[in-house]
Formats: C-alpha cells, structure tokens, sequence
C-alpha cells in the first residue's frame, strides 16, 4: 500500500486533471452527436461562463487547501484517526465502505443545501443554470465549494479513509457529476438499467426543474440508492424531458444566470426568504411565511 500512496501524493492533481479532462471531452462530443434538449443560450456563452466559475474554484481551493482531502486522508493515516484506522479493517472493505459513507454524506450535504435559506442562496448559483449540460455539473459558487472541502475534510477526519478511496471518490464525483450533468440521449432501457447503479442524466435532470417537487428529489451524486431509501426519488418529470423547464422561476435575468459576474453575487440578492425542503415560493410576497 506504500508505494500506491506515495505515487497518489505525488500525482494527485495529475490523475485529477487528466480524468478531468478525459471525462469532460467524451461527454463534450456526446452532446454534439446526440443531444438531449436544444440549448437556450449558446454553447460559447455558456462554457466561457461557467468554465470561468471552475477556473476560479480551482485557483481558490488551491489556494486555501493546498494539501487537498487527500493530504488530509494521509495525515489522518499517520495519526490513527477516523473509524477505519481505529478498527483494524481489511483494505478492501475499507475502500468500499469510504467510498459509500462519503457518496451517502454528499446526499445529506445537498439536501441540506436546498432546506437551510442561508445555504441555498448559494446552491441556487448552480440551479440558476437555465440549461443543462456537461459544464452545469461544475457550476458552483466559491462558498460552496469551500463549504463541500470543509465537510469532506470532516468526514475523512472521522471516517480515516484509504487515501485510494479518497481519490477513486473524487475523480468517480468529478465523472459521474459531469456525465449525469450531460445534455445527452441515452436509450430509455439502457438509462432505467444503468440508473440501479448509477445516477443517470435523466434522473438528475428532473432536480434541475423549475418544479419546487421536483428540484427537491433525486438528491444523489454518484449512487441512485439514497434518493430511493429516503423517499426523494422521482422517475420523470410531469412535463416531460423535452418540455420541463430548467432553472430557477424567479431568476432568469442573463446577467444574473449566465454571466460570471452574476454568478458569484447571486448569493447575496433579494431578500432572505422562508425557502426551506418544499416551501419555496415564487408567486407573490403574499405566499411567504414571513
Ligand atoms: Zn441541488
Ligand atoms: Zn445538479
């Protein structure tokens, strides 16, 4: 196991980028050959923009976690740290059940980012996306990001995970969120097999919609199961994938959207109100609980 860790602190941000990468051109193509839906607003808009957000987010976290969550898996190696340290756990079992307990941490992260106001004034920046593809899937606002380190830094202090776990979680994350991000056209029976295992581009599609029922089902990142076992699943959405309207009612001013700019100052427009899990209102003052 010594020399796979010496080589993944060596090469972490390489293996990282070029899965990155890889993952990011296969699903780019795919959306040119056979894509999904029409785009709303043009690709070059779109990808300038929210690329622009990654950059960004990349610089930040760079900066701020220069070691990473795999420097911290290692630290807490070294210490004895964290649940699987402590036991005396095969590794084997200890990659998979890491790579699980962090998938089902990443479920309750995001939907305590739609039920907290103060939260969702951030997560909004990704579902004010009025269209749907591979660069939504790492469109995110700066603090939320640094937020997503911090309980992931969190739970590998309690959790001690391999650090290979560690890095099959983070490149199957980045993979997975840009593949079921993706504007593409899977085959119906293919998508309901694959989406036993795996969260599809249509059943993540249907968070993305303008429907406060909707958006608040089909939480799950990598792994479809959670939404099933906590009631948050839902197939379809009402109006069809072709039809369903993507985004968020109250925002859709370009600027606000689609614009870098925007983006990093949406969090902190309008005023604060009630939205928590399936209150959001959008109508008139008057629907509020305020
Ligand atoms: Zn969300
Ligand atoms: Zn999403």
């Amino acid at each position: 196991m010594m020399d796979i860790n010496e080589f993944i602190m060596g090469n972490e941000v390489a293996i990282r980028l070029s899965f990155f990468l890889g993952v990011f051109a296969v699903m780019a193509i795919w959306e040119f050959v056979a894509p999904r839906r029409a785009l709303s607003i043009s690709k070059v808009l779109r990808w300038t923009n929210n690329l622009g957000l990654v950059f960004i987010n990349s610089i930040i976290l760079r900066l701020l976690f220069p070691a990473a969550a795999v420097g911290m898996a290692a630290f807490t190696g070294e210490q004895g740290w964290g649940l699987m340290n402590y036991y005396d756990v095969s590794p084997i079992i200890a990659v998979i059940v890491s790579v699980v307990v962090m998938d089902f941490i990443i479920y309750l992260q995001h939907v305590m980012v739609h039920a907290i106001p103060v939260l969702w004034r951030l997560h909004r920046v990704h579902h004010a996306d009025p269209d749907f593809d591979v660069t939504t899937g790492a469109r995110f606002h700066p603090l939320e990001i640094i937020l997503s380190m911090l309980i992931k830094l969190a739970t590998i202090i309690l959790l001690g995970p391999p650090l290979i776990a560690v890095v099959i979680f983070e490149v199957m994350l980045n993979a997975t969120a840009m593949f079921n991000h993706s504007n593409i056209r899977l085959n119906p029976v293919v998508d309901q097999w694959l989406r036993l295992l795996l969260v599809t581009p249509d059943m993540h599609r249907v968070h993305h919609s303008v429907e406060d029922d909707e958006t608040n089902s089909n939480f799950g990142s990598n792994l479809p199961w959670w939404d099933r076992l906590f009631g948050t699943y839902r197939a379809q959405p009402r109006g069809g994938h072709d039809k369903m309207i993507i985004g968020i009612h109250t925002y859709n001013d370009p600027k606000q959207v689609s614009w870098l700019h925007g983006m990093l100052w949406l969090p902190f427009i309008g005023k604060i109100n009630s939205y928590a899990i399936n209150r959001r209102s959008w109508h008139s003052d008057s629907d509020n609980n305020e």
